[in-house]
């Protein structure tokens, strides 16, 4: 989508900053679920100066793992046909290779929340112009693995907490994404009370923008992912892709509504760092870029 908020009589200051997204616009979305993603933040934001862009970040405040959950989703593809396995073609790389070894350790043996450490560098993030959002409930691993089919009262435990703490740190309106893009309608209509004004919990190469159906909420999708929402990039990494990057950003671009890219701090500030500063220069020499909560703003709600 060529966004261009071009209105009636403009003054000097309204064509410069009208020529600001005369350019394709797109975002960048980088979900924090590890303590490798928490500590990472200060060095994407770094990155992000460097580049002159602002990241659309989602935190969530809980424990990355439920051991329960993680086992569930191993064994689930070989006792339910109803449960399909992330198909092989979608590359990913070992979890040791986008954590670290500390990352590993820690989030196996400690599993500890991950707001303490993400917090403050959020809160200046915040300052300088990056969105934060909420990632999921009190724990990630557990929303993903269950959340589809949990009672709403399951779902309020797991959700509530994290919105209270959410909020009160970050205040409103924010935007919200479920973790696994497993996603529970209940948890539509709690987040619209609680000041989220939208959501983005699904893939979609056109990239419309829908509205939730409980809830009444905009959903923005991401637009640029693998198959089963592995993450382009690390699929890309993960499968020696020989696809010149180029031609990714052509697709990407060509999206008719507004292109979204999701990733993780552990990974393009780690592993994935060449790719992704190679992609992001490439964007940014044909494109702008803008948080999703403003790209909203500019694009309005869906039909
Ligand atoms: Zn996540």
């Amino acid at each position: 989508m060529r966004l261009d908020i071009s209105g009636g009589n403009e003054t000097s200051s309204d064509t410069a900053e009208r020529s600001v997204f005369t350019r394709p616009t797109f975002a960048i979305r980088l979900d924090v679920d590890t303590t490798t993603c928490a500590r990472a933040l200060p060095k994407v934001l770094s990155f992000a100066d460097r580049f002159g862009i602002r990241f659309t970040i989602f935190v969530n405040v809980g424990r990355s793992v439920s051991f329960r959950g993680a086992l569930d989703r191993r064994l689930r593809p070989y006792f339910s046909s109803d449960v399909k396995a992330i198909p092989k073609k979608s590359r990913r790389l070992p979890l040791h290779k986008k954590l670290g070894l500390r990352g590993v350790c820690e989030t196996l043996l400690v599993n500890p929340r991950l707001f303490p450490i993400a917090r403050d560098v959020l809160l200046e993030a915040k300052s300088t112009g990056h969105e934060i959002g909420l990632h999921g409930g009190t724990n990630h691993g557990l929303w993903q693995s269950y959340a589809a089919t949990m009672s709403d009262q399951a779902l309020e435990a797991l959700l509530l907490p994290a919105l209270e703490e959410f909020t009160r740190t970050f205040g409103m309106p924010f935007g919200f994404t479920s973790p696994g893009f497993v996603v529970h309608p209940h948890a539509y209509g709690i987040l619209r009370r609680a000041g989220c004004h939208y959501v983005s919990d699904y893939v979609s190469v056109e990239g419309r923008v829908q509205w939730t159906g409980k809830g009444g909420l905009p959903n923005i999708p991401v637009t640029l992912a693998a198959e089963g929402n592995v993450d382009y990039l690390e699929s890309y990494v993960a499968g020696n892709s020989q696809e010149p990057l180029e031609d990714v950003v052509d697709r990407f671009l060509s999206c008719a509504a507004f292109p979204v890219y999701y990733s993780h701090p552990c990974f393009v500030a780690g592993i994935g760092a060449d790719v992704f500063t190679r992609f992001v220069s490439l964007l940014t020499e044909r494109a702008e870029c803008a948080t999703m909560g403003c790209a909203l703003t500019m694009v309005g709600p869906p039909d």
